[in-house]
């Protein structure tokens, strides 16, 4: 990872971690910002929630990526709206990605009442997927005229891709990863940043491609040693940061034993990701 040779100063700039208690919503900040609703893997170790990650960039509207089964919990609890999000990005087509989709509509159709489009941005396959997800749990979620307001899917290819327009003021790069037949990483130009997320992957050169360039690299690392399923390890972060061309990590779908691990023996300038972390950018 680039700057390994920077002052302690820059370990902790722009870290807040804010008990769950606080309601964010009432923090004034005009930064661009990320909220780690959830920092777990599918397990949800520790209690951990579900991957997803709240970003909100300077003067525009915020976006998610990923939707795991907690996702409208976390919301709630650390007191971010819902109704405010313009778009959702998906990484892969795994449940712990995706299963909080269905309550996202929920709450859309019955409390915020909404009447704009929502747009949702994921691999091919994701419309089908997420249509069924949503109807196996509530029937009035498909688009049958029930929903008051239009899910706009934009299905992008398994495959490199960049400047993607997704409205907002977002630039988007596509980077296929390798975990899934769905997995692709995200690197979002936004209010003058770049911001990688990498959903699930096994450590690939998809993974150094993603990170080069980005202020922050929001990486999976699973498990400790290499995996059997196709993970990062906190080993190969460890042995690997130096490809890893990002000026800040920030390490998410953690284990109980990797963030034992990580606050036992820290990795200088990498933050280990906690639910309501909140990271300036
Ligand atoms: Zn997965
Ligand atoms: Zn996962």
């Amino acid at each position: 990872m680039q700057g390994q040779g920077r002052d302690q100063r820059t370990r902790t700039n722009g870290l807040l971690n804010i008990p769950a208690s606080v309601k964010l919503s009432h923090v004034p900040d005009p930064d661009s910002k990320i909220i780690f609703l959830g920092t777990g893997n599918a397990f949800n170790t520790d209690g951990r929630a579900s991957q997803s990650i709240w970003v909100e960039p300077e003067g525009g509207a915020p976006f998610l990526v990923d939707a795991g089964p907690t996702a409208l919990a976390s919301m709630n609890r650390y007191g971010v709206n819902p109704d405010a999000l313009e778009q959702v990005f998906i990484t892969h087509l795994h449940g712990d990605h995706i299963a909080g989709w269905p309550f996202l509509l929920l709450h859309s159709l019955f409390l915020a009442r909404r009447a704009r489009p929502l747009k949702v941005f994921g691999p091919e396959g994701m419309k089908q997927r997420l249509e069924r997800l949503a109807s196996s749990c509530y029937e009035e979620l498909v688009s049958d005229g029930s929903l008051a307001f239009e899910i706009d899917y934009h299905e992008l290819a398994v495959t490199e891709i960049s400047g993607v327009d997704a409205g907002s003021g977002i630039l988007l790069d596509v980077v296929p990863l390798d975990h899934h037949p769905t997995s692709i990483g995200y690197r979002f130009h936004v209010a003058g940043s770049t911001i990688g997320v990498s959903g699930d992957t096994r450590w690939c050169p998809g993974l150094e491609k993603l990170a080069k360039g980005c202020d922050l690299l929001i990486l999976e690392c699973t498990c400790l040693e290499k995996p059997e399923f196709a993970h990062v390890s906190l080993k190969e972060v460890r042995d690997g940061l130096d490809r890893l061309e990002a000026k800040r990590l920030a390490l998410v779908h953690l284990s109980d034993d990797v963030a034992r691990a990580l606050a036992q023996k820290p990795i200088p300038d990498v933050i280990a990701a906690e639910d309501g972390m909140i990271l300036k950018v």
